[in-house]
């Protein structure tokens, strides 16, 4: 192979774009390597599995390379862009946690709506109770509160930055899995991140040595590889070692944006709400009437539900604001 010239295919993952330059990290390790997009591929976004080709100099070294294909989407995360348009931002996501305090206290409807959104988009919700440091012994209403949402099949993952082992249930929540962190500004995102990636030169990671330089500064996406924890430790000691199903065991991985984090209720119908909440679809399709708006309507599957104490009359009054405040964009976004 001539200097220069672009070697075999292989695959890897896109942790960073900037137009139509991209950061892939080779599958199985190595230092990220800067590619260009051939001409026929668009709208890749971090998170994408891609197969690429490296060019090298003539010590062998990947000068950078070039990506021919992307990979089936397991999933995507997307948020309107500056015309409301909705674009792909992320992509191969397998949770989304999101993150809630003990103080300021979350209102059953927020943790709906963040509920609802996720839903939507068909990855995996993930509660998460940061600041426990500051919980009333007990845990009084907020415990009664995330109990509620466990009994309807949900995580709740609790965490605390101020304790050195406040953070042990959330790695272990992380390991092997692709995971963004949404939630309200003032719950703790910025401070869980810090200490899940205290290593400046890890946070940088999904930047290649060119973009280093601080001219590439983004706000799109970075998908980081959290740093790996001893055997002896408890956030990663219950699935250390190889395992041939899923691969050598690894502390997961992180991907993050300002946009990201602000995630919330877009471009959502009715329908899709009412899908939101996960107990009322064994009633969803059985309502009298096809078009039923669970409103009055004689026969309603879901009221009956309601009635007959099958589904909490919180979360019915939750869905119902949600639903009404869909044509009111100023609050159709968790704040
Ligand atoms: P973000 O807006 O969600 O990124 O929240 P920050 O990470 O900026 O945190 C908001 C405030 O909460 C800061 O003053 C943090 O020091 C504080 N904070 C974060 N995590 C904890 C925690 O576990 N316990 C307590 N008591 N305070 C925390
Ligand atoms: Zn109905």
């Amino acid at each position: 192979l001539a200097a220069g010239e672009y070697g075999p295919e292989q695959p890897g993952r896109v942790v960073a774009h900037f137009g139509r330059t991209l950061n892939v990290a080779p599958d199985g390790g190595g230092e990220i390597v800067r590619c260009h997009l051939r001409a026929n591929l668009d709208g890749l976004v971090t998170g994408d599995r891609v197969i690429w080709r490296a060019a090298r100099d003539a010590d062998d070294r990947v000068i950078d390379g070039v990506v021919v294909a992307r990979g089936e989407r397991e999933s995507v995360l997307e948020r309107p862009d500056a015309r409301g348009q909705l674009k792909p931002v992320a992509a191969n996501i397998d949770q989304i946690l999101i993150v809630f305090a003990v103080e300021p206290a979350p209102h059953a409807n927020l943790i709906d709506r963040y509920l609802v959104a996720a839903e939507a988009t068909g990855i995996a919700p993930v509660l998460v109770l940061n600041k426990i440091d500051l919980l009333p012994v007990g845990g009084g209403e907020l415990r009664d509160l995330l109990g509620r949402y466990e009994g309807l099949g949900y995580a709740v993952v609790n965490s605390t930055t101020a304790r050195e082992d406040g953070l042990t249930a959330l790695r272990r929540r992380l390991g092997g899995r692709t995971s963004v962190f949404v939630g309200q500004s003032g719950v703790g995102k910025s401070s869980l991140i810090d200490r899940l990636l205290p290593d400046e030169e890890l946070r940088i990671g999904a930047l290649s040595k060119d973009s280093r330089k601080g001219t590439h500064t983004t706000t799109t996406a970075r998908l980081y590889r959290l740093p790996g924890t001893d055997a002896n430790n408890p956030a990663t000691g219950d699935h250390g070692g190889e395992d041939l199903a899923t691969g050598p065991a690894d502390s997961g991985e992180l991907i993050d944006s300002p946009g990201i984090r602000e995630f919330g209720l877009v471009h959502l119908d009715e329908q899709q709400v009412a899908e939101g909440f996960i107990e009322f679809h064994e009633w969803l399709g059985r309502c009298h009437f096809r078009d039923c708006r669970h409103r009055q309507e004689p026969g309603c599957a879901l009221l009956g539900a309601v009635e007959r104490g099958k589904i909490h009359p919180e979360r019915f009054a939750s869905y119902r604001r949600i639903v009404d405040s869909l044509n009111d964009p100023a609050t159709s976004t968790p704040r």
